[in-house]
């Protein structure tokens, strides 16, 4: 039998307090935790569960800025208005996570938190240029979530630390967002690779704004600066989008496992990166000029 002492806050003030007193680890919706505790992958002493704090369980706009907090869950993110018209990108990587069961109990903030190479939420983010929000014992900071991730399960949280929300600025004219994941089958399957894509389109058609960001091809979910440097500016014609989706390789690390090959990935995140550009073209022409 595993034995673990159970609290269940009802305020962020509560968490941080046991956070420091406790060796307690914080459970969201547990589709993560739960199981690894069960295989015995957490020495576990104490759970600190944060199901009764209504005050992180939101997806809301204030001042131009779309926030979500940690606890909403992925179908909160899936079915909010406001994200399904400004921000496909992160409604389909949520509405790509696990089967109905996960997404109703995983949160964005356990995903996040978890800092898997493979987290579907986090390459949305990352083309959102979205801030982590984390609550310390002494304060709260905004971190851009280019900084968050530090390596395969590692993040800049502490283990006194919980994150509170993301939040990003709330795109806005002729712009468009996608998200394509890789599995080995159609559901239930953490990627193989995946790709989230933004696009701002200038009057002439042109990108002036173009961010990608790869999910289980590195040791964390990272930016595609190089593909986004060889775009900006341009037509983004097929020709100049499969010459730019080719130097993807220069973005990403891929590694061989029991799901995929290197070379696979990589061959995969080239595709994924057209096709992820044109989803999210054909959303910003629909905008217009
Ligand atoms: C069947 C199944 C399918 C899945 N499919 C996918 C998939 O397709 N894609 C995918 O990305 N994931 C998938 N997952 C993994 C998991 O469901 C998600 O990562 C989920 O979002 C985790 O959220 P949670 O609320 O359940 O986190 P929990 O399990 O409660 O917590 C996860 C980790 O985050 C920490 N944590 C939680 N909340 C906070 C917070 N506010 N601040 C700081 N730390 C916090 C916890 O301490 C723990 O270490 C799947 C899981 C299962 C069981």
């Amino acid at each position: 039998m595993i034995d673990i002492t159970y609290y269940r806050p009802e305020s962020i003030f509560e968490v941080i307090q046991l956070l420091q007193n406790t060796d307690g680890l914080l459970l969201a919706g547990g589709t993560d935790i739960l199981p690894r505790i069960r295989k015995g992958h957490y020495p576990v002493k104490a759970l600190i569960d944060l199901s009764r704090i209504e005050s992180l369980k939101f997806v809301q706009e204030v001042n131009g800025w779309i926030e979500i907090g940690a606890s909403a869950t992925h179908t909160m993110v899936e079915q909010a208005d406001i994200l399904q018209k400004s921000v496909p990108a992160l409604v389909s990587a949520s509405h790509s996570i696990g089967c109905l069961q996960t997404r109703a109990r995983g949160t964005i903030g356990g995903n996040i938190s978890n800092a898997s190479p493979a987290a579907d939420t986090a390459p949305p983010l990352l083309v959102l240029n979205a801030e982590v929000v984390i609550q310390t014992a002494t304060g709260q900071n905004a971190v851009p979530m280019t900084e968050f991730f530090i390596g395969p399960g590692k993040s800049i949280l502490s283990a006194n630390d919980i994150l509170t929300s993301v939040r990003f600025k709330h795109p806005l004219g002729r712009m468009g967002s996608s998200f394509l994941k890789l599995g080995k089958r159609k559901g239930m399957a953490i990627s193989v690779a995946s790709v989230a894509a933004y696009v701002h389109l200038d009057n002439d058609g042109c990108l002036d704004e173009i961010r990608l960001a790869y999910g289980s091809l590195a040791p964390t979910p990272v930016r595609g600066y190089t593909v986004e440097k060889n775009l900006i500016g341009n037509h983004p014609t097929l020709d100049n989008m499969q010459k730019a989706a080719w130097k993807c390789e220069q973005d990403v690390a891929p590694i061989s496992d029991l799901r995929a090959s290197a070379s696979y990935r990589l061959q995969a995140a080239r595709v994924l990166t057209i096709r992820a550009l044109q989803k999210a073209l054909s959303q910003a022409e629909e905008v217009g000029v």
